[in-house]
């Protein structure tokens, strides 16, 4: 799950990690009111109006824009609310602003990568660290990776003070700036662990004219599989920046991934899902998602995959692919009739069932009345989604 910039910064905060100060707001008097008050904190006559949605690169899109005075504050933050923001990381139509962080803005002296995640290669916690800030990471990654500095972090023993020092070694600081940079490394890596994130990224981090080591922007995604332990965090999902159908999978607890192909699928287990995207693909289509019914496709869990698959309007034909192995797939068959007729299925639709009582299963389709296709076989079920397709 992902979670704004300014919801991310006030985790950090709570883990003693220097953030910049800031205030959000999602109207113009809003935030003149947020400009207000940190001036009243910090003396601050500098702001920064940034655009609160769910994609970096928000700075190359028009969505962080300094201002000099509370008329200022109103002007960019009415500019910046409400409009569809393009970043490289968006949609080409890009996203609705619905709330912008008022920031007191930073003197900036130098700029920094900082990033916390698993490096499933060595299955431990990876800390990336780059004088490169500012700037993409990936780039950085791919023409200069000498110059990003990484620590893993022992299971075992957890991440310990040497390499805390290092890293801020390796990045040039000095003095009492190495210490806060230090703090900043351990504090971020204590949050990131402590709030089961899978991401934890400062980019940039800043060392300030002031001497400060201090987060200007951040990211944390954290671990879907582990937000029941933290039910202050589940809090801030922020449905307006998820996928509609994403959602609506999720309230099912079906395991669903919007794609942009064309041909919808219903699948157990997600090895088989993976598999069937691969044969959408050779029989010419392009899959319009990923869904694991899991392993109880029962009639509501089908019906609820087939209405969820029809919204999508690019879907020109759907393939169910069940093997039966601890599901029955006459079961299975009893709950596609039943959800096809519920939902008023209009598509081509194939089925291919396998394993356990497959051949009842398909003679329960094939007399059932419903304009179904049904398959044994892969390579059936990919022929039949390719004629399909073509007319
Ligand atoms: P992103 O584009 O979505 O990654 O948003 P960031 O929060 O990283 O902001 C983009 C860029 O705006 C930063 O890399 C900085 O160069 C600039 N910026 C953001 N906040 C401040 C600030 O407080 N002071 C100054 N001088 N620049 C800022
Ligand atoms: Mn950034």
């Amino acid at each position: 799950m992902k979670v704004h910039e300014y919801q991310a910064k006030d985790i950090l905060a709570k883990y003693g990690v220097a953030v910049q100060r800031g205030v959000v707001a999602t109207t113009a008097d809003e935030a003149v009111r947020a400009a207000e008050s940190l001036n009243k904190e910090t003396g601050t006559d500098l702001f920064v109006v940034k655009a609160q949605i769910h994609a970096g690169g928000r700075g190359k899109g028009g969505g962080v824009k300094l201002a000099k005075s509370f008329d200022d504050v109103r002007e960019k933050a009415d500019a910046i609310l409400g409009m569809m923001l393009k970043t490289p990381q968006t949609g080409p139509e890009g996203q609705k602003v619905r709330s912008v962080l008022i920031a007191d803005a930073v003197d900036i002296a130098k700029e920094f990568y900082l990033g916390i995640t698993l490096d499933r290669g060595r299955n431990q916690t990876v800390i990336m660290a780059s004088t490169e800030g500012g700037v993409e990471i990936e780039t950085v990654a791919e023409e200069s990776p000498e110059l990003i500095l990484k620590e893993w972090v022992d299971p075992v023993i957890g991440l310990q003070g040497f390499q805390a020092r290092r890293l801020a070694f390796g990045l040039g600081f000095e003095g009492d700036a190495f210490k806060k940079a230090v703090r900043f490394i351990l504090a971020l890596h204590r949050a990131y662990e402590e709030s089961d994130c899978s991401i934890a990224e400062i980019n940039p981090l800043t060392l300030t004219e002031q001497g400060d080591v201090l987060a200007i922007d951040a990211k944390i995604n954290l671990d879907d599989n582990a937000l029941y332990r933290h039910k202050d965090l589940a809090q801030l999902r922020d449905v307006n920046e998820e996928d509609p159908l994403e959602v609506e999978a999720a309230e099912h607890h079906l395991n669903y991934v919007k794609l942009d192909g064309n041909v919808g699928c219903m699948v157990n287990g997600a090895g088989l899902a993976m598999a069937t995207m691969d044969i959408i693909k050779l029989a010419g289509g392009e899959p319009a998602n990923f869904l694991d019914v899991g392993g109880g496709a029962n009639p509501a869990t089908v019906e609820a995959g087939f209405r969820i698959i029809l919204k999508d309007p690019e879907v020109k034909a759907i393939l169910v692919n069940i093997f039966g192995g601890i599901v029955r797939c006459d079961r299975v068959a009893k709950g596609v009739v039943e959800a096809a007729g519920k939902v008023d299925m209009k598509l081509p639709l194939i089925v291919r069932l396998q394993g356990t009582n497959a051949e009842e299963g398909k003679a329960i389709l094939d007399e059932s009345g419903l304009e179904v296709q049904t398959a044994i076989l892969f390579q059936e079920a990919a022929d039949k989604v390719q004629s399909a397709l073509e007319g």
